[in-house]
């Protein structure tokens, strides 16, 4: 075991005022034990959102550029040392060297794109409606807010929630998952070394309970949260109650649209990519392919040749396509969801089982499987399974594709291969997701665009881009009269006015 991490509050590591500890296990490998960490209960949480509550009285006032300068030192020793956290993110949570390597990426970009923020961070200003009145609007922050995640991107998730609640002015209280402590411990003790100040940022390991003590502590003003739909919903409405701000990012069943026309090899190689990348443990993932008629024969034996051919296997070796999936839990979902895709008259055309032999039974590996026969309708084609699983649903026209791409509770992601222009812009204009993209597979977000889905997926918000702005502060509008006598908007008016 590397080490047993303590929670970071107002500039310390701190012991938890529990004794219980969790450990991390390497899912590519039970038998090593990657860390342990603490299961903090409510009062290390308390702490935590104390020091913060502290914190932002201070770091609220510090000029936005010099917020920034911290961030770009962090940026740099990320990239410093991307190699080694990416190791640790493919050591905790299994997915690929190449892909850990881009989850870090991620983070690196997106920590130098919103410490460019610090000098922009624009509001408006705009002529007033009376002599000698100036009128705009800034940014201000909320306060402390809670930063709760998921385990699939632990560099990159973080740092999209982190790095814009920070150069807005707030200070935060980081709750990771458990399945990914090793991580948050490393972006931590970066932020640390960068020369954030004590209580701008603090870090309570823990799990469910912990998360629902930080959620529900009345000096947390916003709570954003990333992860499933069932936990984003309580998390949405205990905060609807408390009029708390909240911004959530919870599932995907995202689907690509292949066309007769599309270019088949690349339709195939995208689907692969945005089908088993991760295990399909990515938001975005493709559990849906949507095939037209006349190219579904080619395409599904396609797609099910290269799944079969995948190579599954430790993360850091070179030559390993797919990594385990993240634990036994999943291990289990994932399996129940054979049976249920079974009973409804589904076929797997290939994979359907745990893996197992040739290095594989320590560690939690499900063949990549790609269901056929598959009617929108059925559970495997609407829940959101989160494995290296895909379904091939066939339609007849474009009209059917779109209507069965939208016909989901969640709204993330959604792509279409097709060499027509008029059916890409179609599709692109009618495909209700938050992210459309036209011949590339579901995945793939750059950092400065707007990320995010619609209905089950979100509650509006929008994480990095400019839209992570609009999430981490509020506008507040300024006037300023300078005519030395009062005036009355919309009641004085210059004489020969209308109305
Ligand atoms: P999860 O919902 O189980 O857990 C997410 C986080 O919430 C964890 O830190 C967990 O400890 C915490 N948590 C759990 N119960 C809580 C409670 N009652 N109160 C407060 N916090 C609580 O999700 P997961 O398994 O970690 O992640 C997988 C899910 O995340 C998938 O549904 C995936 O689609 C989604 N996801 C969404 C996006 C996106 O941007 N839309 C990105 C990545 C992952």
């Amino acid at each position: 075991m590397r080490e047993a991490f303590a929670n970071y509050i107002n500039g310390h590591w701190v012991e938890p005022k529990t004794d219980n500890r969790h450990q991390r296990e390497n899912p590519g490998n039970t038998d090593e034990i990657v860390c342990s960490f603490p299961d903090s209960g409510a009062q290390d949480v308390a702490d935590a959102v104390e020091a913060a509550a502290e914190a932002f009285e201070s770091w609220r006032f510090v000029p936005a550029p010099r917020r920034a300068e911290v961030l770009f030192r962090a940026a740099e020793i990320m990239a410093a040392r991307k190699e080694d956290l990416a190791r640790d993110v493919t050591t905790e949570m299994g997915k690929v060297l190449k892909e850990a390597r881009g989850d870090v990426q991620e983070g690196i970009d997106m920590t130098y794109y919103v410490a460019g923020e610090g000098r922009r961070m624009w509001g408006q200003t705009t002529p007033s409606e009376l002599p000698d009145k100036f009128n705009m609007s800034v940014r201000q922050p909320h306060g402390v807010v809670a930063a709760i995640t998921p385990w699939n991107f632990p560099i990159a998730i973080p740092c999209w929630k982190l790095m814009p609640a920070l150069v807005t002015g707030n200070t935060v209280v980081f709750k990771p998952s458990p399945f990914s402590p090793l991580s948050a411990h490393n972006l931590v003790g970066i932020l640390e070394e960068a020369g954030l100040p004590p209580g701008v940022v603090n870090l309570v390991f823990g799990g469910n309970e912990a998360g629902a003590a930080l959620v529900e502590d009345p000096r947390v003003v916003m709570v954003s949260f990333t992860g499933s739909l069932e936990v984003g919903r309580e998390i949405g409405t205990y905060c609807g109650r408390n009029n708390k701000r909240v911004h959530l990012e919870m599932g995907g069943k995202n689907a690509i649209l292949i066309l007769d026309d599309a270019d088949l090899e690349l339709a195939v190689e995208g689907a692969v990519w945005s089908a088993f990348g991760t295990s399909g443990q990515r938001c975005t993932a493709a559990s849906r392919m949507i095939v037209q008629s006349g190219i579904a024969p080619a395409f599904t034996d396609e797609l099910v040749r290269r799944a079969q051919a995948l190579r599954l296997g430790d993360g850091l070796d070179a030559t390993t396509d797919m990594g385990p999936v993240v634990n036994m839990q999943a291990l289990g979902k994932i399996g129940r969801y054979m049976e249920i895709g079974s009973d409804e008259g589904a076929a797997i055309a290939c994979g359907g089982m745990r893996a197992s032999g040739d290095g594989l039974d320590n560690g939690y590996f499900f063949q990549p499987t790609v269901f056929t026969n598959v009617r929108p309708a059925m559970r495997i084609a609407q829940d959101e399974i989160f494995g290296p699983v895909t379904d091939i649903i066939r339609c007849g026209d474009l009209e059917q594709a779109i209507a069965i791409n939208n016909g989901v509770q969640y709204g993330l992601s959604s792509a279409i291969y097709t060499r027509d222009i008029s059916k890409a812009f179609k599709a692109m204009e009618r495909m209700t997701t938050g992210i459309v993209y036209i011949n590339a597979g579901t995945i793939g977000a750059e950092v400065h665009l707007p990320f995010g889905g619609t209905r089950g997926t979100g509650n509006g918000h929008r994480e990095a881009g400019q839209a992570a702005l609009d999430s981490y502060s509020e506008w507040k509008t300024v006037y300023i009269d300078y005519s030395g006598r009062l005036q009355k908007a919309q009641i004085d008016r210059l004489e020969g006015d209308r109305g």
